[in-house]
This record gives structure tokens, sequence and C-alpha cells, in this order.
């Protein structure tokens, strides 16, 4: 630091004699503690910058100005709403899947007093997943269901209830990071119990496990690799045997499905997704999902399986740290309903739109922005972890401009928010996760940005 730099330090105003020189100034609408805050926050930029040898504010007017843009930037709600444009449908930063706007409704219509553990026709008290049981039951075909804050507390909460103190047995296989830090191996310790490898990385067979039960073995663990994708030389045993072998042996079958299809999702010419009703078909005992992944509801996680075992789950004390609240259960039910009956449940309506839809929206948006924008095919994804190799053929608007990163962060400091990626020089706004609605808007937003 050079002597003008501490002579600078020095020359900083204090608090107390910012606010004497701020009476009348616009940042004093603002509470006295948030104001006194930002002054703060803009002297300590101002003593970096100047350590630094950068230019800065310094003078009493420019911090003021500087404290006052601090405050406007903090009023308004950190999370909100952006377009989606990367064409990655599930996407873990932008809240995975959208909520039906049914699904919304019942959140809001929840927002206030409701009925969250209040049994209407008794008056007394109720239980906060009665309205989700009988739909889980009637989706999946099993006897008995749950719903938690994720998947992972769901893993979690089957391990701790059923495995606690004893071994349970998973392939080498399936020894997965889900993202996060979430390990199967983590989860199990987590859960108190043993972990039991079995197997190879790339071949388990039922034999592996029925060589490793031990009488401590509880639970036999079966996990979908999920975001990754093994090919070549591979055989996993099918669930059906090891439901077989569970049964022989006393032990009971757990299985963390992940993404969590209802329905035979078919993408990019690869076998169907296995759905949660497979999984019971097969045979498990508990079957753990997400909420927001293939289900296209909120985040929570659900516990599907045999009568026996979601009971000692729902009577599990860790239960009470991992239940979820009303608004998520009032979106989960709606979104469990509209599975039911068959309604559009918007993230999987965007994997399964019609090329010819895909195309015409990009028309539309390149027509509106004019000779630098061509639509293009491109490859959008599920994501959240699920189908990671099946692409999704899609269309989006190419945009061939100068300096396309800057664009791309203009784009996302617009409002709304648009979020694009860049690819080859070239700014990409892929159609399959933006609305017709949202076009006009993307247009505008996209001239914003050529703008700035
Ligand atoms: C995604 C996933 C999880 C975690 O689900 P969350 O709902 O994000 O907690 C766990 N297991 C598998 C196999 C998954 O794919």
């Amino acid at each position: 630091m050079n002597e003008l730099a501490g002579a600078s330090l020095r020359a900083l105003p204090q608090v107390h004699r910012l606010l004497e020189l701020g009476q009348g100034h616009e940042l004093t609408a603002h509470p006295h503690n948030a104001v006194v805050a930002a002054l703060r926050q803009a002297l300590e930029e101002a003593r970096t910058a100047l350590r630094r040898g950068e230019a800065g504010p310094v003078l009493p007017g420019a911090l003021l100005d500087r404290a006052h843009a601090l405050l406007r930037a903090g009023q308004g709600p950190s999370l909100g709403r952006v377009v989606n444009a990367t064409g990655i449908v599930l996407h873990t930063n932008l809240g995975r899947a959208p909520l039906a706007p049914a699904a919304a409704a019942a959140a809001m219509a929840a927002a206030g007093y409701c009925n969250l553990e209040f049994d209407m026709a008794a008056g007394e008290r109720g239980s906060r997943t009665a309205g989700i049981e009988p739909l889980l039951r009637a989706l999946t075909g099993a006897e008995a269901g749950l719903a938690v804050n994720n998947c992972a507390a769901a893993v979690l909460l089957a391990l701790s209830g059923l495995a606690a103190g004893g071994e349970v047995v998973v392939s080498r296989g399936e020894l997965v990071e889900i993202g996060g830090g979430f390990r199967i191996p983590d989860v199990i310790q987590q859960g108190g119990a043993r972990l039991v490898e079995v197997g190879t990385t790339n071949k388990t067979r039922l034999d592996d496990y029925a060589r490793a039960v031990t009488p401590a073995t509880r639970v036999l663990l079966k996990v979908h690799q999920s975001n990754f994708r093994m090919t070549g030389f591979t055989e996993e045993t099918p669930l059906r045997e090891l439901a077989g072998l569970a049964r022989e042996r006393g032990l009971l079958l757990v299985h963390d499905l992940g993404s969590g299809a209802l329905t035979g999702l078919r993408l990019g010419g690869r076998p169907p997704e296995v759905t949660v009703q497979d999984s019971i078909a097969a045979g498990v005992d508990a079957v753990a999902f997400s909420g927001d992944k293939l289900l296209g509801g909120p985040q929570s996680g659900l516990l599907a399986g045999r009568a026996a075992a979601i009971d000692i789950l729902r009577r599990h004390p860790l239960l009470r740290a991992l239940r979820l609240d009303k608004l998520t259960l009032a979106a989960l039910e709606a979104t469990l309903r509209l599975h039911r009956d068959g309604g559009t449940v918007p993230a999987l309506a965007m994997m399964n739109q019609a090329p010819a839809a895909l195309q015409a929206r990009a028309d539309r948006l390149a027509a509106l922005l004019g000779p630098h924008a061509r639509p293009e095919p491109t490859t959008g994804f599920a994501g959240g972890g699920t189908l990671p190799d099946a692409g999704i053929p899609s269309m989006g608007v190419g945009l061939r401009v100068d300096g396309p990163e800057r664009v791309k962060a203009a784009l996302r400091d617009g409002s709304p928010p648009v979020i694009a990626r860049v690819a080859d020089g070239r700014v990409l706004l892929d159609m399959l996760t933006v609305g017709d609605d949202e076009v006009p808007e993307v247009a505008a937003a996209v001239q914003r940005a050529l703008a700035a």
C-alpha cells in the first residue's frame, strides 16, 4: 500500500459523520439500522479498494450514493422468477420442476390457517399426510406411503428406521454420489448401519448378495444410478430376484429410485425409466423417490411400500425433523392429483413437446429478433440427475453477436432474468424450457441486453 492510499484510508469519513452529511439524502427514507449497515458496507468496500490500489467511491457524496444503491439492491426479494432458456427441464439451480398452476394455487390456498393436522370430519387432531397417502397408494399400487423433505431424507429415514444397528448390503456398482455431497456410503453410516459392499463395479449377481448375508444383515439396498450410466460388460441383479432373496432370508429390500417416474418415460431411444409402480410390483419393502424430479412437483421425498415397513418409518423420531410444511404438502397433493387424473404436469409436458411446437416457438422468437438470430436444432435434457445421457431433440435460437459472454451476463441481469448458455461463440436460447407466453418477454430482454 502506498502513502497516498494510506492517507486516503485515514481521510475516509466515519459513519456518524456520513449520517450528519446525509441529512436530506434519499437514503434517510430507509430505516436507521439499515442505513447504518449500508454505510458500513460502503466504507468497507472503499477501504478494500484503497488497500488494493483500486479506484472506488471515497468522497462522502459518493459513499452516500453507494450506500443508497446497496439499500435499493437489497430491498427486493432475493428469490424470484427467471426465464429458463437452458433447455434443461429439471435444472437444480433453477428450482427443478416448475409447479403446475393447480399446485401453486393449492400452496397459496394453504398459506393462511389450514387443516394441516386437523381431521375435519372428526373435529380433532389428524395426520398431516392424510391427503397424500391415499393418492400415493392409488398411483403406485403400494400398501402405504409417506412424504418427507426430499429423497435424500427419505433414504436416510428408511435406513435409520429399517437398518440401524445392522448391516446394509449394496452393490459396488451402486455406491454413488448423487450430487451436493449425498453419498450412499455416508447415508448408510448416518443411518446407524454398516455398509457391506458386494460384487464389482460392473457386475453384481444375486449370488454376491446371498453370500454376504449374515445374522446382522437387515436390508438389501438397491440404488438407481441416476446421474451416470454404465455401458459395456455390465450386469445388475433385477429387483425381483433381490425381493425373493429378501423374503427367503427375512430381510427388507429398500430401493432408492431417485427420479420417481410414474409413467414409463422414453427419451432418446433409451429403454423406459423404471417407474415407482415397477419397483412396488417387484416386491420392494420401501421405495424412495423425489417429488421434484420426474414427478414434477415441489421439493419433497416420497416413500411407498409395504405397510409393515412404512409404519415403522411413520413412528420414527427422525420423521419430525424431516417432515414437510403445509405449502409443500398442498402443492404435492395437487401434483399427485394431476398424475391421477391425467392432468398436465409442466415438467413432463416440456419433455414431450411436439417438434413442430418447438420449431414454431424458435421461428417466432427469431422473427422478433431480426437477422442476427437464427433458429437451430439443439439438444435439451431432463436434468436433475435423471436420464443423464438421454438428449431431448429441441429447437433453439442462436444469437451471433460480439461478446456472447457479455450478452449472456446482461440477459441474467435483466428483468425478468433470462438464463441462456453460450456454445461455439454464440448465445443459445433453448425453446424446450421457454413457454409460448414467454417469447415476447425473451425478445424484449434480448433487445435490451444487446443495447446494454
Ligand atoms: C436425486 C436422487 C436422490 C436425492 O434426491 P433429492 O430429492 O434431491 O434429495 C437420491 N437418490 C437418487 C438415486 C437420486 O437420483
